[in-house]
């Protein structure tokens, strides 16, 4: 059965690289019947952000994306978090020293930063491996009754992974076909730390392995650690899941890594959600409060380094189920495009029901004070949704529907008004308050019967009347924002207008 994981760190807001990485490992689960998985990768405890874990899993919710198994979803592989699982590291750390592939090392980091200026010094790199480690402190290179008075003693010490000398490695990935390292240019990196946890590398393995990972598939910054990965499952003796690197995420330019700070720089989220920083305070926009669909980011999202190969471009999510190949993933960065969107979103306003939008409408209306009823709201958006993107656009677009204009387009109307306007208004507020059953097409017909009979130019009455009920020369119909508010607003509003 497929089982894939999404491992992030709880080291901050989840990034919109992040919730690709998650929805592709959750695409490829479906498509497979298989499990998505949660794991919470916190060993590194200098790093822990209190909030993260919570933002995670509400961000993959929003999304629609949720998982099988994870955080208080135990579906017998649990704990999910791996400060939980500490405990079971050790072992397998300890494992790898029997079998002669991990050793101790005592070295302290003082050490090891003299050692690096020294090589520096000589315009040189030092790496911890083969070329040096007989030189250092470790279990390699002191006497066995050295390295148990030092264990005896509780000397500080790490456990590292001892990496072949001279090997060509043939590493296979999902997107990437074949590939070949060289082991001597790998260092030896450190699995267990002297803090009594494991790092990333030991416990990312451990746990794929234990809870059954069948497929793992991350981010590109991960493909220089594949060789060691695959070290260590050859070197525990289990089979290797298979790999698959996504490709970066660049910016909307093109040059160079999308970060996190470059959203609000530039205008536009690279997070799902809000994020206020629990120590600087400081808040990050997100897709949720600026009011974009999911289902346009998520859209968005399974563009950015994939593609069905036909010419749709729309996708509800279980058509992205079945259309997703991992096979089609790309290799090259996927440049990042706002305005790409923002156009999908467009596309879900439009195909969202009225009524839900009004709902959602109501409570911005409700923000400013103005009440409204749902079957007026749901009306209102009918004729303004065309020209919407975002549902707070409904204010920008239609205030008038709900509350008298307070000012005036000033240049609208110096262009509208001439000799005779302040007369024809007052013959619009009469033929309003003479139509007795006030519908569009009676107040119309009374309106343009009387132009028609007259000869005026017919801009010459639009004009002030719109002028009148929207503050400006915008909107809609002029008879349709007449009936909507109906006669007694549309007389106040023509009278306001003479004042
Ligand atoms: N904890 C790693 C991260 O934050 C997980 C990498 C992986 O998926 O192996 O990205």
């Amino acid at each position: 059965k497929v089982r894939v994981r999404f491992a992030p760190s709880p080291t901050g807001p989840l990034h919109i690289g992040g919730v690709r990485t998650a929805l592709y490992n959750y695409l490829f689960a479906k498509k497979h019947g298989g499990d998505f998985l949660l794991r919470i990768e916190d060993t590194d405890q200098n790093r822990f952000v209190e909030g993260a874990e919570q933002y995670i899993v509400e961000a993959l919710n929003w999304c629609g994306i949720p998982f099988d198994e994870g955080p208080g979803k135990d579906g017998g592989f649990g704990p999910y978090r791996q400060s939980e699982r500490a405990n079971l590291y050790y072992e397998y750390a300890e494992k790898l020293i029997s079998s002669g592939d991990a050793y101790y090392a005592f070295d302290t980091s003082e050490a090891l930063d003299e050692h690096r200026k020294d090589h520096e010094e000589k315009g040189k790199t030092f790496i911890y491996n083969w070329h040096n480690r007989l030189k250092l402190q470790n279990s390699l290179a002191l006497s066995s009754e050295e390295v148990q008075k030092r264990l005896d003693s509780k000397e500080n010490y790490v456990i590292r992974f001892k990496s072949p000398e001279s090997e060509t490695l043939h590493l296979t990935d999902e997107i990437r076909g074949n590939m070949q390292v060289d082991s001597s240019i790998l260092d030896d990196k450190v699995l267990f730390k002297s803090d009594g946890l494991p790092t990333y590398h030991l416990a990312n393995i451990v746990d794929d392995h234990l809870m059954q990972i069948t497929h793992v598939i991350r981010g590109e910054e991960w493909l220089p650690s594949l060789a060691l990965h695959y070290l260590l499952y050859r070197a525990f003796n289990w089979d290797a899941p298979k790999f698959a690197h996504l490709p970066l995420i660049l910016k909307p330019q093109g040059k160079g890594k999308l970060s996190k700070r470059d959203g609000d720089k530039m205008g536009f989220p690279v997070f799902p959600l809000e994020w206020k920083d629990p120590k600087s305070g400081e808040i990050s926009s997100g897709y949720r409060e600026e009011n974009y669909d999911p289902r346009a980011v998520v859209n968005m999202l399974s563009f950015l380094g994939w593609n069905p190969g036909t010419e749709q471009e729309f996708f509800e999510l279980e058509e992205l189920i079945s259309a997703f190949e991992i096979s089609r993933v790309h290799k090259s960065g996927a440049k990042f495009d706002p305005e790409k969107t923002k156009w999908f979103q467009a596309h879900y306003l439009q195909k969202t029901d009225n009524e839900i939008l009004a709902k959602d409408f109501l409570k911005i209306l409700e923000n400013k004070g103005v009440t409204a009823t749902l079957e007026y709201t749901t009306s209102v958006i009918a004729l303004l949704k065309e020209r919407a993107i975002f549902v707070t656009d409904f204010w920008e677009l239609g205030s008038y529907f709900f509350v008298t204009p307070t000012s005036y387009d000033e240049k609208a109307l110096k262009k509208a008004w001439k000799e005779d306007t302040a007369e024809i208004i007052e013959k619009l507020i009469q033929l309003v308050s003479e139509t007795s059953d006030y519908t569009k097409e009676n107040v119309q017909d009374n309106i343009k019967g009387w132009i028609t009979s007259n000869e005026i130019g017919f801009g010459k009455v639009m004009q002030p009347f719109r002028i009148a009920l929207v503050g400006s020369l915008q909107g809609p119909d002029v008879f349709d924002i007449s009936a909507f508010i109906g006669k007694e607003e549309t007389v106040k509003r023509l009278k306001s207008l003479l004042a």
